[in-house]
């Protein structure tokens, strides 16, 4: 029997997912459960990995031009239900507030599952004329979605944290020339920071945002075999402007309605990251994001204690641009820290003994290989630099290795249902009907389109890989989180 209270991890990755996932997100303090079905405590070991995402993003939204606000976490009902299509999507999950104390509200007020009928009320008011135009807003902020499927710290929640963009232009040529920056902005993020490869693509009429002209995803794929969509973008053309009477003046004093959009990264994105690096011995978490880069062990024995803690202390001084940890506790072995550590993902260990302070060296090892490297302290500063975008690298290859070797082309309706039972995602030419969509929905249960290939388009003449119509484009299905 597998002893659950023991402090390292019991159940192993390849063998059931689900659990080691759950026993990871506790064991390794990155998250507890709350007295609320649904809503997570996000522990410092998470909420410091948020922190650093809001702190690279918000600059790059800065950069172009986007501005952060904080609007109401209550909706007034008759607001919410303005946008009839953006209601029907959301209205199951709506958490409501009726009473103040004892007496029931006048008007019940949804707790924000997203912040459009709020925002575009308020943009109603504030935009006049094309001189208004752009208005960039964005919010950091926590919304409540009360979902009813089976909970999932970080991946399915009642309550998450995000970042909610709201965009209003005078032109749709505006709006596309942003669409690209902050898709790349979202997708590079995902890329250079959290080690992991994820493909951009448009998603169906069926599977589109709900009020929106298209929407436009990043997609990733978990170690499970299930696609899981990370940030998106909708573009929302003039539908909320139509909803919420947001009009504007041009040059010509003609009046229009604004083009808006809205664009998101939530804490989802932090379970798709442990999941996807992490291992059987605990987290592991790509350098760039980690709170704490290295920890330094000192091998301790009672002739050389001093020297070995003094010569540890010095190098934590000079490690300090990496946030090291020193573990200098005597009432445990180092093989007893060392799994420690590993279980919390720190990216780099130190360990330092009374040989290696003869021989002027440290012992690196890197949490996701296990490989060793002698280095000599005076080289130290050279050397950590390297190993960290190793693992860094390391980490993005494995993740795109993984990705791109369960992604496959299939050309009829035989080798699409194989694959999926395969567990992979497939890639078809495609009708672009839903229809066609709903289908594949009902002839493989839980599939799905995930998004439609951005850049090839099918040759003339070839056939949807279903139905045998025209296709019109190159869509990946699979079973989705
Ligand atoms: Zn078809």
């Amino acid at each position: 029997m597998q002893n659950k209270d023991s402090k390292g991890m019991t159940i192993k990755k390849n063998e059931d997912f689900s659990e080691w996932y759950q026993e990871l997100i506790i064991k390794s303090g990155l998250a507890d459960y709350s007295a609320v079905s649904g809503c997570i405590v996000y522990k410092p070991g998470s909420y410091q990995i948020w922190e650093k995402i809001i702190h690279i993003i918000d600059k790059e939204f800065k950069n172009i031009g986007i501005k952060n606000c904080y609007f109401p976490l209550f909706i007034p009902e008759s607001l919410l239900v303005k946008e009839s299509e953006h209601v029907e999507g959301f209205v199951p999950e709506v958490a409501w507030v009726t009473h103040s104390g004892n007496s029931k509200l006048n008007e019940r007020l949804a707790v924000r599952p997203t912040s459009e009928a709020i925002m575009y009320d308020s943009y109603s008011k504030w935009i006049r004329s094309h001189k208004d135009l752009p208005l960039k807003l964005n919010q950091w902020n926590n919304v409540v979605r009360w979902e009813f499927k089976h909970p999932v710290p970080f991946l399915r929640g009642r309550e998450f944290l995000w970042n909610e963009g709201h965009n209003a232009y005078s032109n749709p040529e505006e709006l596309n020339e942003d669409k690209e920056k902050i898709l790349n902005i979202y997708y590079n993020f995902l890329k250079d920071y959290m080690a992991l490869a994820s493909f951009i693509g448009k998603k169906t009429n069926k599977e589109k945002f709900a009020g929106a002209v298209a929407t436009y995803s990043i997609e990733l794929l978990l170690p499970n075999g299930r696609a899981i969509q990370g940030p998106d973008y909708h573009d929302d053309g003039q539908n909320f402007a139509k909803a919420y009477n947001i009009k504007f003046l041009d040059e010509n004093s003609k009046e229009d309605y604004v083009y808006q959009s809205t664009y998101a990264i939530s804490t989802r994105m932090l379970g798709v990251m442990f999941a996807i690096h992490s291992d059987d011995k605990g987290l592991v978490l790509p350098p760039r994001l980690s709170e704490n880069k290295i920890v330094i062990i000192p091998i301790l024995f009672e002739q050389s204690k001093k020297e070995v803690l003094q010569k540890s202390n010095e190098l934590k001084k000079l490690l300090q641009e990496y946030n090291p940890i020193l573990d200098e506790r005597e009432d445990y072995t180092p093989g007893w820290k060392y799994n420690e550590w590993e279980l919390k993902g720190i990216p780099l260990r130190l360990e330092i003994g009374p040989r290696d302070l003869e021989k002027n060296q440290v012992v690196l090892v890197l949490r996701h290989s296990g490989e060793k490297k002698i280095v000599n302290i005076n080289k130290l500063e050279e050397e950590i630099p390297l190993l960290l975008d190793k693992m860094h690298n390391d980490l993005y290859e494995n993740s795109k290795k993984f990705l791109e070797s369960n992604i496959k082309e299939v050309k009829n309706f035989k080798e699409f249902s194989d694959a999926i039972k395969d567990k992979k995602i497939v890639k078809i030419n495609w009708c672009d009907r839903t229809e066609c969509e709903e289908q594949i929905k009902e002839k493989l249960e839980g599939v799905k389109s995930l998004n439609i290939d951005l850049e090839k388009n099918p040759l003339y003449g070839e056939m949807c890989a279903n139905c045998g119509n025209e296709a019109k484009v190159i869509c990946r299905f699979g079973r989705s989180y």
